[in-house]
């Protein structure tokens, strides 16, 4: 438990919330400001600001759940797709620093905006990256 972080607070249960699903790791709430009906939180109890802080074996666990709960989203309200989002700090969109996935359930025609502008990979860009990512 961090001080002052609202997610620890709402995974240990000292803040009440819409819990859709509760084990030993995690906790799962709906987002107080969905982007459509039935966006969920999945929150880990123990506090990791991002994603690179995260222990692999809980993150393993987090998307395996996120999968479950993609499952139940289709099944139960009937959503047409789901988008499955987690940014990881500020220049990311990143606005509370505890690590969280988010489920975002698509219907058809929604005006949920999750796009961008699709740029053009140069060769130059291509190299770069590969050499550095491949040789690190
Ligand atoms: P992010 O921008 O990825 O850090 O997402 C933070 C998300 O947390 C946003 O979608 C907020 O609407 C949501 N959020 C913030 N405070 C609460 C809260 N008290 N209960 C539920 N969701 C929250
Ligand atoms: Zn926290």
């Amino acid at each position: 438990m961090t001080d002052n972080c609202i997610f620890c607070k709402i995974a240990a249960g000292e803040i009440p919330s819409a819990t859709l699903y509760e084990d030993q790791d995690f906790r799962v709430i709906l987002d107080v400001a969905p982007a459509s009906k039935g966006h969920m939180l999945i929150l880990p109890k123990q506090h990791y600001a991002n994603i690179c802080e995260m222990p692999e074996e809980l993150t393993g666990k987090a998307f395996i759940l996120a999968k479950k709960m993609a499952g139940k989203l289709e099944t139960t309200l009937k959503c047409d797709g789901v988008n499955i989002v987690q940014n990881n700090h500020e220049a990311a969109g990143q606005t509370v620093f505890h690590f969280h996935i988010h489920l975002i359930p698509r219907y058809a025609d929604d005006q949920v905006g999750l796009g961008w502008k699709m740029g053009k990979l140069t060769d130059a860009d291509r190299d770069e990256i590969v050499k550095k990512i491949t040789e690190e």
